[in-house]
């Protein structure tokens, strides 16, 4: 499995892109800024996105991609969330104000079908099986377990420190864990109100598993990605690092 990190920024800014994260050639998960620097024809490959919830940052690049192919396609693009982030979806995006609906478009063969997900349930998806995880955050949100048959990582979307995740996450022991640490320590009511981590928590959560798998933070604030990283650096023996813009992940490790 290849993850190609095209956002993991917390804001954006030359370089910088909100989460969005393309898995192989046909699978996104989020569709933040970082979905405008795929291609024409990467865009035309994408058959399904996984959505954690529905905050911009993590939604804004999928109206724009849609209209960006939708005369081009050939098969519809399949997006996947709980019913919440659908009706947000329909209701405040797809409304023919904001952006067309295009469930309706083009009109003989609509590029867009919503399917709406179950809290803890496991679905097929291309060729992964995919698990919702718990998060916890101000707008309803999960995280995502994806795996191949070989192998496979968790993402926690955006969320504070939520021990039913990890508990899950001890469960299926995914090689690669991506982790919203947002925020320095010192910020951490700032944290704590907009519901995500920050490096002290990372640490409190990492304690809770009987595994070491690899940790890559994202979602770190613009600007402060070097303190963060420093303060996330001295996890031993698990391995912590930022992503970057760009870089690309196989798994299982060669
Ligand atoms: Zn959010
Ligand atoms: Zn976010």
């Amino acid at each position: 499995m290849k993850i190609d990190i095209l956002g993991c920024s917390g804001g954006i800014g030359p370089g910088l892109h909100t989460t969005a994260f393309r898995v192989d050639k046909h699978l996104l998960v989020d569709a933040g800024s970082g979905v405008g620097t795929l291609t024409l024809e990467q865009m035309l490959d994408i058959r399904s996105v996984i959505i954690t919830h529905a905050h911009i940052d993590h939604i804004l690049g999928l109206p724009l991609m849609l209209a960006t192919i939708y005369d081009q396609h050939t098969h519809p693009v399949h997006v996947y969330a709980s019913s919440s982030v659908i009706s947000a979806l329909k209701d405040h995006i797809f409304n023919w104000t904001i952006w067309p609906d295009f469930t309706q478009l083009p009109a003989e063969r609509p590029i867009l079908q919503l399917h709406t997900v179950d809290p803890d349930s496991e679905l097929e998806i291309e060729n992964y099986r995919i698990t919702t995880l718990p998060a916890d955050h101000p707008s309803p949100a999960v995280g995502y377990l994806v795996n191949d048959g070989q192998s496979s990582f968790a993402f926690t979307g955006d969320s504070g420190y939520h021990p039913p995740f990890w508990h899950q996450v001890n469960r299926h022991q995914p090689e690669l864990i991506i982790v919203d640490i947002s925020f320095t320590d010192d910020a951490r009511e700032l944290a704590n109100d907009s519901g995500h981590m920050t490096s002290s928590q990372l640490q409190q959560a990492l304690a809770l598993l009987d595994y070491t798998p690899d940790v890559r933070i994202t979602h770190l604030k613009a600007g402060f990605e070097q303190a963060i990283s420093a303060e996330c650096s001295s996890t031993d023996p698990i391995h912590v690092a930022p992503l970057h813009h760009g870089e690309i992940l196989n798994l299982p490790k060669g």
